[in-house]
């Protein structure tokens, strides 16, 4: 493994693009639990409550269990030592940016600055009606739904639920990354949910050598990775980064 490390070290120093597509994973060592396996999100919930259509139709219902998914066990998370390498990364010119499929903030929290979220913030609201958007800091989460200000409409947290389109901007600014990539780092992701997991499949395609760092095998593993790092990413980063800042 520590040549593993080293090797993915060296290919990093000498790329003249990488970037990091961020998954879950990379957060549970901040304490918030992925979607899916043993400990997921889905075994204690059910994914209905972020289902559009659904939401739409049952908004207060719906608000109960995304207080608690999101503002609940969201709220006292910080970044992780995974999170602060790659930001500190960033700063040194080796990581040219980050597309995360995480809705917690905890990259921008760590310091990074180019992050295209693929899938929105939990941290802001918005109101379907008027399309005024909020910070989720301004509302006391004991009285929910919160509602807007201009229309009294229910406000729906900025990430997307099932049946919503990925945003615009982070949809094209992430597959322009992917295709300028040298090196991708593919983070803590199982690589099952499209259209995200195109995204290193593009970089892939554009000749980027895929570095997975992950306990486990995930999609990616068989198909695209040219070096897995078998751990979590903590410690994983915390490693690299010794080669890379020395
Ligand atoms: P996922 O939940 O499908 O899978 C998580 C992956 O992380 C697995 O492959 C697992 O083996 C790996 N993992 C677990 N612990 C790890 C660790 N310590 N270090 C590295 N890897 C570890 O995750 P996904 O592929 O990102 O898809 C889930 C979807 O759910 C995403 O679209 C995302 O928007 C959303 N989600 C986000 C958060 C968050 O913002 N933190 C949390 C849960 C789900």
């Amino acid at each position: 493994m520590e040549k593993l490390i080293k090797k993915t070290a060296g290919l990093i120093k000498k790329s003249n693009y990488t970037i990091a597509f961020t998954g879950a994973g990379i957060s549970v060592e901040s304490g918030i639990p992925p979607f899916r396996g043993e400990h997921g999100l889905w075994n204690k919930y059910n994914p209905e409550v972020l289902d559009l259509e659904y939401y739409l139709q049952n908004s207060e219902k719906c608000w109960k269990y995304i207080r608690e998914i999101f503002y609940d066990f969201f709220a006292d998370a910080n970044p992780n030592l995974a999170h602060q390498v790659l930001a500190k990364m960033e700063k040194e010119g080796l990581l040219n940016s980050i597309i995360t499929q995480n809705i917690d903030n905890l990259h921008q929290e760590a310091g990074s600055k180019a992050v295209h979220e693929f899938h929105g913030n939990s941290k802001k609201l918005k109101c379907l009606k008027c399309g005024k958007r909020y910070s989720s800091s301004e509302f006391d989460f004991k009285f929910i739904p919160p509602k807007c200000v201009n229309d009294g409409e229910i406000l729906k947290p900025d990430f997307i639920f099932f049946g919503e389109g990925i945003p615009e901007d982070a949809y094209a600014n992430s597959f322009a990354e992917a295709e300028k990539a040298e090196v991708c780092l593919v983070i803590g992701s199982t690589g099952e949910v499209m259209p995200a997991s195109h995204v290193p499949r593009t970089a892939k395609q554009s000749g980027a050598t895929i570095i997975e760092i992950n306990p486990e095998e995930s999609m990616f593993t068989k198909q695209l990775t040219d070096i897995h790092l078998k751990g979590k990413a903590g410690e994983i980063l915390l490693k690299l980064g010794e080669y890379l800042f020395e």
